[in-house]
C-alpha cells in the first residue's frame, strides 16, 4: 500500500458525513461507552477555530432554509418540514445550541417550542397533545427544546405516572414519529451528552457569576442524585426509539464549541440531503418583465 493510500484509509472515518459519525447505532445503548468529550468529524484544530467554522456554515444554512420556506409557500400541502428535537440533562446546552447554531437561521423560518412541566390544561390531555400543537408547518424548521421524551425521562425517573403507563409510550412515540415522517417531516433527534463532572463544573460556574444566577435551579442538584436513573431512562429512550423514520444522534456536549458546530453541521447536512430547489416561476417571466418595465 502506498503511503497516500494508507493516509486515505486512516482519514476515512473522520471524513464521513457527520450524520453518519453521530448516528446512534441500532441496538443496545450504553452511555458509559459514548465519550462526552469527543469531537468526531470536527474539521478544525479546536476551540479557537470553532467560532469561524460554525459561522462559515451560516450562508449555506440560510440558503437551504430559505428554499425550504419557499417550498412551503408554493405548496403548503406537500412541502417538507424539519423537526429538530433537543434533549439533554440540565446544563447540556440546549439553549446554547439554539442561540449559536439555530440562531444562524432566519427566525421567520423557525418554529421554536420549549416544553416545561405540563400546565394544568396540558395535563388534562394526552402527553402528545401539546407536542402535536407545536409541530412545524410546511416549509418550517421546528425546534423542540425538550419534547415528548420528557414523558419517558423525568416522568419515569420521578414516578409521575406508573410503569404500566410510561412503558407503553416508547412504541406510541415510534408510531407518532413514523406518521410525521410519512407525512413529510424530516426528524433529527439530538441527545446532548454532557458528563456528570462537566455538569458539576457548569453548575458551580453559575454560582460564581451573578449574570448566571437566573439559570441556577436548586432542584438541579437534587436531580444529580438521580443521575444513574436518568442515564438508564435515556438509554431506554435512545434504544427503543432509534428508528429509520426518526433517528437519534448523540452529540458529545462537554465542549460547547464542538456541540454548537456539530448541531449546525448536522442541520446543514440534513437540509442539503433533502433535494430542495428554488421553486420555478408560476408566471411568464418575459411578460412580467415587460409589465414591470412599462409600469
Ligand atoms: P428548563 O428546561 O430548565 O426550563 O426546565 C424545564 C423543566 O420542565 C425540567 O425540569 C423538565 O424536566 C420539566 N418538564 C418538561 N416536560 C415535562 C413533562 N412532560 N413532565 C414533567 N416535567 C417536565
Ligand atoms: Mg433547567
Amino acid at each position: 500500500m502506498t503511503s497516500a493510500k494508507k493516509k486515505a484509509k486512516k482519514a476515512a472515518p473522520d471524513s464521513a458525513p457527520l450524520s453518519e459519525l453521530l448516528r446512534l447505532p441500532l441496538g443496545k445503548v450504553s452511555l458509559a461507552d459514548l465519550d462526552p468529550g469527543a469531537t468526531p468529524g470536527y474539521p478544525g484544530k479546536g476551540k479557537d477555530d470553532a467560532p469561524k467554522l460554525t459561522a462559515d456554515l451560516g450562508p449555506q444554512l440560510s440558503d437551504l432554509q430559505e428554499m425550504l420556506f419557499a417550498a412551503g409557500r408554493t405548496d403548503p400541502e406537500t412541502a417538507p418540514r424539519v423537526l429538530v428535537v433537543l434533549q439533554g440533562m440540565d446544563t447540556s446546552g440546549k439553549g446554547g445550541v439554539i442561540r449559536h447554531a439555530i440562531g444562524m437561521v432566519d427566525p421567520q423560518g423557525i418554529d421554536l417550542t420549549s416544553f416545561k412541566a405540563p400546565t394544568p390544561e396540558e395535563r388534562r390531555h394526552n402527553y402528545l397533545w401539546r407536542i402535536r400543537k407545536a409541530l412545524p408547518t410546511a416549509g418550517k424548521i421546528g425546534i423542540f427544546d425538550r419534547s415528548q421524551y420528557e414523558d419517558v425521562l423525568v416522568v419515569r425517573v420521578e414516578n409521575l405516572v406508573g410503569e404500566e403507563v410510561w412503558s407503553k409510550r416508547y412504541e406510541e412515540i415510534n408510531k407518532f414519529e413514523a406518521g410525521l415522517a410519512a407525512n413529510g417531516t424530516r426528524i433529527i433527534k439530538c441527545m446532548l451528552n454532557v458528563s456528570f463532572a462537566e455538569q458539576k463544573a457548569r453548575l458551580a460556574q453559575r454560582l460564581e457569576d451573578p449574570t448566571k444566577y437566573w439559570k441556577y435551579n436548586p432542584a438541579d442538584v437534587d436531580a444529580r442524585d438521580k443521575w444513574p436513573a436518568y442515564m438508564k431512562a435515556y438509554e431506554a429512550a435512545l434504544e427503543k426509539c432509534n428508528t429509520e423514520a426518526a433517528p437519534w444522534y448523540v452529540i458529545p456536549a462537554d465542549r460547547k464549541w464542538y456541540r454548537n458546530w456539530a448541531v449546525a453541521e448536522l442541520l446543514r447536512e440534513t437540509l442539503a440531503g433533502m433535494g430542495l430547489n428554488w421553486p420555478p416561476a408560476e408566471f411568464d417571466i418575459a411578460v412580467e418583465k415587460r409589465r414591470v418595465a412599462a409600469s
